[in-house]
């Protein structure tokens, strides 16, 4: 008997391994670009098959990646010939309505999350596509519509359980381990297996006012002018986003398919009747070719992007934090997008700072609170054989927008990085910080499928 098939003795959950014939299915990630064979896949049933895996690990001097639902866009869920802890089959969910917090089992996905809030009109920032894991997106910050009004995922967080590189089951809030709480709001995945959160809920939806404005690509320049004055003066309960995209689909009639398009979308956390008022300027601005802001329930604009993100597409995404947004950089993003090789592929500037800026930089792992938006280049194609293309165009995106950029990347959004591009994004005093943390918990490295702390 494997020592694999030895370890299946010990847990309650199962363990796929290549001889068996759902392998090649349990061996698959949402980025269709990653391919990877790891020795098994271990579908854990608890804390303590977690606990048992890592023991496994660190004796046999395996690596091991983990996962909930797979979305990693680097592909840091899944291991050439390791184990990949598979954690989607922990789906507790247990909702205190008195408290406006929730408990909930590291496999839930957004999709679960907010059908179990919205019922009771409460929610948190969650990703924004409904299948994908509560757990990835939170422990590395998590930036979404509403974090202007919630702040990212991680500041949401009241408390963790997980298994630590040595096997131990631990709390951690910030009062119980409250350093490590402090690593894992923002660089989570670097000192332990999450099994299940809690995090504060907020009062927002079931209903409210979300969609978009759009533009020939041609008015981009304008767009960003309106949008660079505009967007200083909104609540933080206004979420709002420029997006570059081009009209394709079975339903985008044949004169505007191929046309590119400039939106600003937007979604509002308070009442419809509110964000009527303040969305009014947007909606009066130049003359859109659409408009489609409408009173809509939050769990349909939740899985709105579903179809189009669908599994196994090729991504390649990168991403910087912007010091402001200027007609300049419209015109730059407009030039470099007349070029882009996929109808897929969006670009999308969005506007952050409100309470995400109002938390101290010091409070969390989680970095570049002060920038007021984000862009992130989201590459999506379907044929293999035009990676290089797609890629090659990323770059030269990514290229064209730095002078605008402060210099860091959202981690999560970026398909190739280097230890400066981790640097960059944590800043060197909190790189000393974590790494202080990476030596008490997770001393020999065993988890170093992510963006991984520089030694
Ligand atoms: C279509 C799409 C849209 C996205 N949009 C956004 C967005 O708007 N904002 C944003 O912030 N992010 C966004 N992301 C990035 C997203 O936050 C990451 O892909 C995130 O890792 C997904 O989490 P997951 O648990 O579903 O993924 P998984 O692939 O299952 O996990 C990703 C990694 O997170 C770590 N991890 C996961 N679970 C645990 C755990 N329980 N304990 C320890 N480490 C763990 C591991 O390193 C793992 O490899 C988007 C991704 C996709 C694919």
């Amino acid at each position: 008997m494997s020592e694999l098939e030895l370890l299946e003795k010990s847990v309650n959950g199962r363990i796929v391994m290549p001889s068996n014939p759902e392998f090649d299915q349990a061996r698959k990630v949402w980025n269709g670009s990653i391919n990877k064979r790891p020795a098994a896949v271990i579908y854990c049933n608890d804390s303590s098959d977690v606990a048992s895996s890592i023991r496994f690990a660190r004796s046999a001097k395996m690596e091991i990646a983990v996962r909930t639902t797979g979305h990693s866009i680097a592909g840091h869920s899944t291991s050439q010939g390791g184990l990949v802890l598979d954690l989607s089959r922990l789906k507790g969910i247990d909702l205190n309505t008195d408290k406006n917090t929730i408990r909930v089992g590291a496999g839930v996905s957004w999709g679960e999350f907010d059908r179990a809030t919205q019922k009771f009109g409460l929610g948190t920032t969650g990703g924004p596509i409904s299948t994908m894991g509560i757990a990835g997106f939170t422990l590395s910050g998590g930036i979404s519509r509403l974090a202007r009004f919630c702040g990212v995922g991680c500041d949401n967080l009241i408390s963790v359980e997980l298994v630590t590189a040595d096997g131990r089951i631990v709390k951690s809030s910030t009062a119980e381990n409250p350093d490590l709480f402090w690593g894992i709001r923002g660089a989570g995945a670097n000192f332990g297996v999450v099994t299940s959160f809690e995090i504060k809920l907020h009062k927002f939806g079931p209903e409210l006012l979300t969609g978009a404005v759009m533009y020939p690509i041609e008015k981009s320049k304008e767009v960003f002018d309106f949008c660079s004055d505009y967007l200083r003066g909104v609540p933080n309960s206004l979420g709002t986003s420029i997006l570059f995209r081009t009209m394709h689909g079975p339903s985008v009639p044949p004169d505007l398919a191929g046309k590119k398009t400039v939106a600003v979308s937007i979604c509002y956390a308070g009442s419809v009747e509110e964000g009527q008022k303040i969305v009014k300027p947007l909606r009066e601005n130049g003359s859109p070719m659409g408009d489609q802001i409408k009173p809509t329930q939050y769990v349909v604009t939740q899985s709105m992007h579903d179809g189009v993100n669908k599994a196994g597409m090729q991504n390649w995404w990168a991403s910087c934090y912007l010091k402001e947004i200027t007609p300049q950089l419209g015109e730059t993003v407009a030039n470099t997008f007349a070029s882009c090789p996929s109808p897929m592929t969006i670009v999308q500037i969005q506007n952050i700072g409100g309470v995400i800026s109002e938390i101290g930089e010091d409070e969390t792992a989680y970095s570049n609170r002060s920038a007021d938006f984000i862009l992130k280049i989201e590459a999506k194609w379907l044929d293999p054989a035009k990676n290089q293309e797609n890629i090659q165009w990323v770059r030269e995106m990514k290229k064209a927008v730095e002078p605008y950029s402060t210099g860091a990347s959202y981690l999560e959004f970026c398909s190739e990085f280097s230890e400066e591009t981790v640097r960059k994004f944590y800043g060197e005093r909190k790189v000393k910080r974590l790494q202080e943390l990476k030596s008490k918990y997770d001393p020999t490295n065993l988890l170093k499928s992510n963006y991984n702390i520089p030694r």
